[in-house]
Order: structure tokens, then C-alpha cells, then sequence
């Protein structure tokens, strides 16, 4: 699938990544106004340098549960739209606020993405939610902000094994995990985030009617 418009293919002398144009925020190579997007450093970058059919758009509005210090979701904000970015530590949050502080279209919430009806009167709906909270329960957080979502919009969350069972299988982890989404997702697409984070699985999905 081709990357979305805004998010480029980029050499950084000699080394070829994917890369959006904006404020560097964490140390990443740059080129003019290029930014490498660093696939070991976003899950959502591991995605697209996987070639997952994320189905990602320039100028989307989008909602970011687990932005932490703002990293991923500083490369979303370069070619989406309103970008509301979720995150319930106060100490990244910090970072978050200097990266938002470079972004018009950057509104960080200071939320806990379990209780959506704390920042529902904020976000509009949106056409992406990308999720990324390393948390137990990671299915139900994606049930809890499917409310958000438009009918043909799309979840893009990596899944941690280790969040929901440390000793556990991480097969049978994403299992269990897609198998929860589906009470309220259809599930496009899922692909294993190595070499860049291993035991994460990405996932594609759409929410059900
Ligand atoms: N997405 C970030 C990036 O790529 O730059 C990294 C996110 S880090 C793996 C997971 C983050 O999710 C942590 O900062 C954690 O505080 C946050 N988090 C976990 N549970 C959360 C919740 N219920 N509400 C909001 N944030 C949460």
C-alpha cells in the first residue's frame, strides 16, 4: 500500500526511512524540513515500514490514546488533521505539551483513555483512533473509544503482550486480545511489529455498525 500523502520515503545519508516534515522532537535524523519517523522509537512506524494497509490519510482527524511524551504522535500531527493526544502520566505529559506547542493542530488531553466520557465533550468524531497503552486490558480500552470512531474509520493499536500477562504465550495473548476486539471491531489485519518491537502485534481494524 502507498504511504499516506505527507508521509514520505527519505534518505538521511544513506540510509533510507520514512519520514514526515515538521519540529524534530527526539533526537531524529533530519534532512531540511525532513524527520526520519524511527521504527524502532513508534509502533505506528514500525506499521508503516512493515507495509500494513493502514488505510491513513493526510488531513485525518484522529484521536492518539497513549501519546506519553509525544514521540508518534508528533509525526500523526505532520500530516493529519485535529489530533487529540490521550495520556494519563503527568510526567510525559510535560514533553507532550512542548511537542504540542510546535503543532497547531495538537490538543494533548491529560485523560485516562479508560474513561472516555471525561474528554468526549472535547473530541469530535474522528476517522482514526491509534492506541498504544502498554496497559492491561488493551481490548477494552479500544471498545471504550470505538464511540469516537466514524462507520468507516479505523483503529490502529499495537498490542503488548507482556501489559496483559508477563509470563504468558504472546500468541496466545494476541489471541485472546483479537478475540475481545471483535465484540466490537472487524479485523483487517494483524502483523507481528519484529524486528522492531518484539512480542507487539499490530492491528488494522474497523469498528463494527
Ligand atoms: N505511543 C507512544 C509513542 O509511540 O510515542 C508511546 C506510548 S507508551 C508505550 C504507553 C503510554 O500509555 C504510557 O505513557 C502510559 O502512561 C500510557 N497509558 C497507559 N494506560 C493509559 C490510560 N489508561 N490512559 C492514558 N494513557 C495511558
Amino acid at each position: 500500500p502507498p504511504l499516506p500523502d505527507g508521509v514520505a520515503r527519505h534518505d538521511f545519508d544513506g540510509t533510507t526511512g520514512i519520514a514526515t516534515r515538521g519540529h524534530p522532537e527526539y533526537g531524529e535524523a533530519t534532512d531540511g524540513e525532513y524527520r526520519r519517523w524511527d521504527p524502532h522509537r513508534s509502533k505506528l512506524g514500525a506499521m508503516l515500514a512493515l507495509g500494513m494497509d493502514t488505510g491513513l490519510e493526510a488531513g485525518q482527524p484522529t484521536l492518539y490514546l497513549g501519546a506519553a511524551a509525544g514521540t508518534t504522535v508528533s509525526h500523526v500531527a505532520d500530516f493529519g488533521g485535529p489530533t487529540y493526544a490521550v495520556e494519563f502520566a503527568p510526567r510525559p505529559a510535560r514533553d507532550l505539551l512542548d511537542v504540542a506547542g510546535h503543532r497547531d493542530n495538537l490538543f494533548p488531553l491529560l485523560k485516562d483513555a479508560r474513561k472516555p466520557g471525561t474528554y468526549a465533550h472535547v473530541v469530535e468524531p474522528v476517522d482514526v483512533v491509534v492506541q498504544d497503552v502498554a496497559t492491561r486490558g488493551q481490548a477494552r480500552v479500544a471498545a471504550l473509544n470505538r464511540q469516537f470512531l466514524d462507520g468507516d474509520g479505523r483503529l490502529l493499536a499495537a498490542v503488548k503482550a507482556r501489559s496483559e500477562d508477563v509470563t504468558a504465550d504472546p500468541e496466545e495473548v494476541f489471541e485472546a486480545v483479537v478475540a475481545e476486539l471483535e465484540a466490537s471491531y472487524e479485523v483487517l489485519d494483524t502483523e507481528p511489529l519484529d524486528p522492531y518491537h518484539e512480542d507487539h502485534l499490530g492491528v488494522v481494524a474497523r469498528p463494527l455498525e
